[in-house]
């Protein structure tokens, strides 16, 4: 197919997810063709740098020779056979890793195929947990954070605290309760960590003390809301959340869609404050980016829970056509092999050291109001006033402004609202991560200083 009728098929027949198609439809698609390292080529030869992981999936670059040929290899044995009752090889490999990597006491491994699903899963997990433990399933409810994001299917939406993606679909989904995460740039009781003692903490306290009864378990994204705007949460706080959990007998299901393998710096955000939840939510980085495969790990004894004569109906009845994939699951344990032997995660320091020293520059712009970062997870908040910390209006749309003049320049990147997110591979080399940033930097410098306002 020629370059031209590509686009024009692309624009008349793909829908394309959180994206406006009437803007979609009037622009020039972005069409990629290949891709090699840090780099996404489209079908006009040009190059870009993928300065989002082609959205937080990809760890050691696109065509990372050993995971190529990890699925290569597996191809030649079988592409896909079902989970349901009969296992597979690869499956069973990376169980085996999973656990090994995994925070301590995460013994099982339930595969599917996205974050939201493994999100689900964990929600309906929790649940029946509590139902098969005896108590009739009085524990029918979650807690969950303000702003949150889990996914997109009807459970993890109920979990989500985003207004702008869930908002609409009120009518359908199930009632949570809400705690505020510590946004700190926008404390809502206006005290400054580490000062403030985290005070915060007391509404999550209050809600878990008056409503464990009714509480299967809490849900969080540990130390960096994604989705939210890459909002990082002070030292200590996610230790004290699994404190408070265990204090009030609810469950702690740590989704680390996002900041699994890596990511973070740390092979998981939960190794930051040496916690293990009681349900872990991977996905995304799982497969170096290559493929989609998820899983939700648990305890022995959540599992234990679900052990019973088949006429007790304990059974999880869940599981999706693909659920642990064998070219997927080669993927994932080829990507685990390469994070050890390359020594993925000591590698990194320095690049995340970098990053930061880096940024700092960026805080001289009259529109940046706040830069978080953790490990390989940057967010610039962008403001229409730094003193007042004044959002720019959501019609202005100056985070999509940003990432447009970006791409002209070479980069891609996307934004969250007016939160310009980097979240480079792992294995984006110095000299890439200074051409990301000054791309960032120019674009942000085009934007912000347009007379917009
Ligand atoms: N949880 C978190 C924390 C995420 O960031 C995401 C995706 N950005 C998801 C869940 C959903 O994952 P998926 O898009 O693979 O369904």
């Amino acid at each position: 197919m020629r370059t031209k009728q590509i686009e024009e098929l692309d624009r008349r027949l793909i829908w394309h997810p959180f994206t406006q198609m009437k803007d979609y439809m009037g622009e020039v698609p972005l069409v990629v063709e290949r891709g090699k390292g840090s780099y996404l080529v489209d079908i006009y030869g040009k190059s870009y740098l993928d300065g989002v992981s082609s959205l937080w999936v990809n760890l050691h670059g696109h065509r990372k020779k050993e995971i190529d040929g990890a699925i290569r290899k597996q191809l030649d044995r079988v592409a896909h056979s079902t989970l349901l009752g009969i296992s597979n090889v690869p499956a069973v490999e990376l169980a085996k890793e999973l656990v090994q990597i995994a925070p301590a006491g995460l013994k099982k491994v339930f595969y599917s195929d996205n974050g939201s699903t493994a999100v689900e899963i964990a929600v309906k997990i929790a649940f029946q947990f509590w139902k098969q433990k005896g108590n009739g399933g009085s524990k029918h409810t979650f807690l969950s954070f303000i702003n949150a994001y889990h996914g997109d299917t009807i459970g993890s939406v109920s979990l989500g605290g985003i207004d702008l993606f869930h908002e609409t679909y009120g009518a359908l989904l199930f009632r949570v309760y809400r705690a505020p995460y510590p946004y700190c740039y926008r404390c809502p009781l206006e005290r400054t960590a580490p000062a403030c003692g985290m005070e915060c903490l007391n509404q999550v306290e209050e809600i878990l003390s008056t409503r464990h009864e009714e509480i299967a378990a809490l849900v969080i994204e540990p130390m960096i809301q994604g989705a939210a705007g890459m909002i990082t949460s002070p030292k200590g706080y996610v230790k004290e959340i699994r404190e408070l959990t265990k204090r009030y007998n609810v469950l702690l299901i740590a989704d680390e869609v996002a900041t699994g393998f890596g990511r973070t710096g740390r092979m998981f955000a939960c190794d930051h404050e040496s916690i293990s939840p009681d349900l872990l939510c991977l996905a995304k980085g799982i497969t170096g980016g290559y493929l989609p495969l998820a899983a939700t790990l648990t305890t022995e004894e959540i599992f234990n829970a679900f052990l019973g004569d088949y006429r007790e109906r304990k059974t999880f009845f869940h599981g999706h056509s693909y659920t642990g994939n064998p070219l997927a699951c080669a993927a994932a344990v080829a990507n685990l092999r390469v994070m050890k032997e390359e020594k993925v995660l000591e590698k990194l320091e320095e690049k995340i050291r970098f990053l930061s020293t880096a940024l700092q520059k960026y805080r001289r712009f009259e529109h940046v109001g706040d830069i978080r970062q953790l490990g390989m997870m940057v967010g610039i908040e962008l403001v229409l006033n730094k003193a007042t910390k004044e959002e720019y209006p959501f019609e202005d749309k100056v985070g999509t402004r940003v990432i447009r003049e970006a791409r002209e320049r070479g980069l891609i990147i996307r934004p969250l609202g007016n939160v310009i997110v980097l979240m480079p591979p792992l294995s984006m080399s110095q000299d890439e991560l200074s051409e990301m940033l000054s791309i960032t930097y120019d674009s942000i410098k085009a934007v912000t200083s347009s007379g917009l306002r």
